[in-house]
């Protein structure tokens, strides 16, 4: 967990490190860029290699389950805007359900922050929020902001324009 320099955000989370490109607009992934120098510098969450047709040196994808606590562990008590995985895609279909199911625990736990979700991946993302809304699960909630970033008209991704899929 980092304070951000992103304008929209305040902190940035990445229980998940990694990623495989799914469309066009993956072409100047920041994140991949990102991973390999930070593999270079030695950083412990990125020293697994992705597929490299599809990823990159340090951009396996991984879970982190020492990372899924730290709004609950370091911000207990103040209100924080973050953004989920600015170093990855949580909707990775490689992020085991289980996982995710964390994940969605934590946010539920912490009502007082804000979390920003971006992904490539919309039909994860809104099974995910859908089976949580089917089973009337309040500890399981939809993402306070979820969005896909359009990189064109066919395809999302992370670094483009953003497109709420529902309210915050
Ligand atoms: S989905 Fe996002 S994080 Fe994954 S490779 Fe594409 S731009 Fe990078």
């Amino acid at each position: 967990m980092s304070a951000s320099k992103i304008e929209w955000t305040e902190i940035t989370l990445n229980p998940t490190t990694g990623c495989d490109r799914i469309s066009p607009g993956c072409d100047n992934c920041y994140a991949m860029t990102m991973a390999k120098r930070l593999k270079a510098m030695g950083s412990p969450k990125y020293q697994n290699d992705g597929d490299p047709r599809t990823s990159g040196p340090g951009f396996g994808v991984s879970m982190h389950p020492e990372s899924v606590l730290e709004p609950i562990l370091k911000w207990p008590r103040t209100s924080r805007i973050a953004f989920l995985d600015s170093m990855s895609d949580v909707f990775d279909s490689r992020v085991s359900a289980e996982f995710l199911g964390r994940i969605f625990a934590t946010m539920a736990l912490t009502p007082q922050h804000t979390y920003q979700i971006l992904t490539k991946r919309p039909n994860r993302m809104r099974g995910r929020a859908g089976a949580a809304r089917d089973a009337g699960n309040a500890a399981q909630p939809s993402p306070r902001r979820p969005g896909v970033a359009c990189s064109g008209d066919a395809h999302a991704g992370h670094s483009g324009r953003e497109v709420p899929l529902a309210p915050s």
